[in-house]
């Protein structure tokens, strides 16, 4: 069904993986902004190379070049009836940007879940991660920082969302197809419903 939904939570809280689970579940594309930029720095494009220093550190990358990733994204044809964004917005002020954009198509978000896990359990995942991986930015300091860089720049989108009335909070603790049923329960209470 056409849904746009935004996945929101620290990293490592399991946002990838419930995702693409999601994304199968109600026919939408999931859209990482990690996962775009990852592979424009394993091709070596110019965004990617003006990505790197900012992703190998944890931190974000600016604003202006996320937004504009993510605005030529939406245009594509299989975004129109609805997507699952993981990853973005990260910021108030693509918050902003995304706003803009959805209202000039006469759209605006549906729900937001957001995945709650605390810093001590994502940085055990994370360094499994790192080991299983090999991503850089699981290195423990650096995972350190990003939790740090959410904390301070995307942890207030929360508030955001919840004053608009659009957010669910989802215990991410747990089997992976249990945080599924819990995220699924939680927009179906928002007519966000999936097939059996
Ligand atoms: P995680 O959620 O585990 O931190 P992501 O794959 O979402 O991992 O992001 C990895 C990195 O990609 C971030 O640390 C950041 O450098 C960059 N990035 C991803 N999404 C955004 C965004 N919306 N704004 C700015 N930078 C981003």
């Amino acid at each position: 069904m056409s849904a746009r939904l935004l996945l929101i939570g620290p990293p490592g809280a399991g946002k990838g993986t419930q995702a693409h689970r999601l994304s199968t579940a109600l026919g939408i594309p999931a859209i990482s902004t990690g996962d775009i930029f990852r592979e424009h720095l394993r091709n070596e494009t110019e965004l990617g190379l003006k990505a790197k220093a900012y992703m190998d550190a944890g931190d974000n990358v600016p604003d202006s070049l996320t937004n504009d990733l993510v605005a030529d994204r939406l245009s594509q044809p299989d975004a129109t009836a609805g997507f699952l964004l993981d990853g973005y917005p990260r910021t108030i002020d693509q918050v902003r940007a995304l706003d803009e954009l959805l209202a000039a198509g006469g759209a605006s978000m549906d729900a937001v879940v957001e995945l709650v896990a605390e810093p001590d359990v994502v940085v055990e995942r994370l360094k499994k991660r790192a080991l299983e991986q090999g991503r850089s930015d699981d290195d423990e300091a650096v995972v350190r920082h990003r939790l740090e860089v959410y904390a301070q720049q995307t942890a207030p989108l929360i508030g955001v969302y919840d004053e608009r009335g659009l957010l669910a909070k989802v215990d991410g603790i747990g089997e992976v197809a249990e945080v599924t049923d819990r995220i699924e329960a939680a927009l179906a209470t928002r007519g966000i419903v999936f097939a059996a």
